[in-house]
């Protein structure tokens, strides 16, 4: 398998954020067409419809689809919203293209606004990226502005684009698209109930599609080489290439963009391996939302959205976790437990109070002061959160309890015995 690049610049660019390296290498030539008249909206929405793009944030909605629920002939402002707050844990692409690729964005978000009527476009981009990422971005919005592809008026066209960025202020849930849009709006970053969907009431009432960096930075590769190109890179209901973000105990950690397909195998051999020469324990296919895969489930599986779905998991944000066999799954879990008990809005009763009593049971059970039937009780809390909250982040919580539990049921029973006796020990000796 070779790795491909439709997102990310090829490794061999120079500087490649600045805007002369991105034209150089092609850039801006489908926007540039359609500032000359050459190319029209529908043209756009019709190849990114057929291409069978899907949504890279972690739902894989079809792009396209979306882009579709948007009134066409709306009097009042309609806005394309991108969704730069990339906070799911172990994924870590989209601040490589505002690092690394920033006019690819900036082209990929000026086609979908055209293509969906919208004039007006935000960027949301993640607090902690003030690094690199945002600098990065700032200057590339500064290059395309001076070139005249964002304004008013553009081209012989004239049309309207302007692109205004914004830094958040680093909460996960901001992540999800209508906690995004109230921070956007100046408001606490909680979920809203849907419907209405932000294609019909979005940002300030109006309607509004988010998309995440990664899709609408596959927009302009797509209008250029085509639909039937696009699909050709993955395999049916996959279509295109998904930047992997491998990290835990892998040789070489990092981002891999690649057709959607390719064998988890050749992936990992990608990343070097299982570091330490130790074997493979367990996976994490798609960001810490998702499923936990065992090593004899997960080596049969391709990336995509369909094999890690029939093997009881999801594609996600393509962010994969490995975990070697020295691994002690009960503490990962309680990891995993600690992040959504401190991200969760507090919204929902559910998730507010069951996040923090599944951290708090996993706790009990590491530091041996719970009985092998608490887990039936662990279950029970995550089965009570699923599908009873305002947003996904109460299914997020609940997942990885009822996968860990599914596949390692018999480690935590280990766990908890063999940590008894040592709480015991403890107590006496400070008694
Ligand atoms: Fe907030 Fe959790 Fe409810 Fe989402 S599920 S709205 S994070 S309380």
């Amino acid at each position: 398998m070779d790795l491909v690049h439709v997102c990310m610049p090829p490794p061999d660019a120079e500087r490649p954020w600045r805007l002369e390296s991105y034209e150089g290498r092609g850039g801006y030539r489908v926007w540039r067409k359609v500032l000359a008249g050459e190319l029209d909206a529908g043209q756009i929405l019709e190849t990114v419809k057929a291409s069978g793009l899907r949504g890279r944030g972690g739902a894989g909605f079809p792009t396209g689809l979306k882009w579709s629920f948007m009134p066409g002939d709306c009097e009042q402002p309609t806005y394309l919203v991108c969704n730069s707050d990339e906070s799911e844990p172990g994924t870590c692409h989209d601040r490589d293209i505002l690092r690394y690729n920033p006019h690819v964005l900036i082209e990929g978000m000026a086609l979908a606004a055209y293509a969906m009527g919208a004039t007006v476009s935000y960027n949301y981009i993640r607090g902690e990226f003030l690094g690199e990422p945002v600098p990065r971005f700032l200057d590339a919005l500064d290059e395309a502005r001076a070139a005249g592809l964002i304004g008013r008026g553009l081209g012989a066209a004239g049309i309207d684009f302007e692109l205004h960025p914004f830094v958040g202020a680093g909460a996960y849930i901001c992540g999800e698209e209508t906690g995004l849009l109230e921070s956007l709006e100046g408001k606490p970053g909680k979920p809203r109930f849907k419907p209405p969907f932000p294609a019909q009431s979005g940002l300030y009432g109006r309607p509004t599609t988010v998309n995440n960096t990664q899709t609408l930075a596959c927009v302009p590769a797509i209008v250029e080489k085509g639909a039937e190109w696009f699909k050709s890179l993955g395999p049916p209901n996959s279509a295109g290439t998904m930047i992997y973000s491998v990290s835990g105990h892998v040789e070489r950690p990092g981002n891999y963009e690649a057709p959607l397909g390719v064998s988890f195998n050749e992936l990992l051999e990608h990343a070097g391996g299982v570091w330490k020469g130790r074997k493979l324990k367990a996976v994490i296919p798609g960001g810490s939302s998702v499923p936990v895969l065992p090593a004899a489930i997960i080596r049969e599986c391709t990336m995509d959205y369909d094999s890690l779905s029939e093997a009881g998991s999801a594609l996600g944000t393509g962010a994969m976790i490995v975990m070697d066999d020295r691994t002690c799954m009960v503490s990962v879990l309680r990891r995993i437990a600690r992040f959504y008990y401190a991200e969760s809005c507090g919204q929902c009763t559910p998730c507010r109070e069951g996040t923090g009593w599944l951290y708090r049971m996993l706790t009990r059970m590491l530091e041996g002061r719970a009985k092998v039937s608490d887990l039936d009780l662990l279950l029970s809390v995550a089965n009570n959160i699923e599908g009873h909250t305002i947003c996904a982040l109460g299914d997020a919580a609940a997942w990885p309890v009822q996968s860990f539990l599914k596949h390692f049921r018999g480690e935590f029973e280990e766990k908890i015995r063999s940590s008894r006796p040592l709480a015991r020990r403890k107590e006496a000796a400070y008694a």
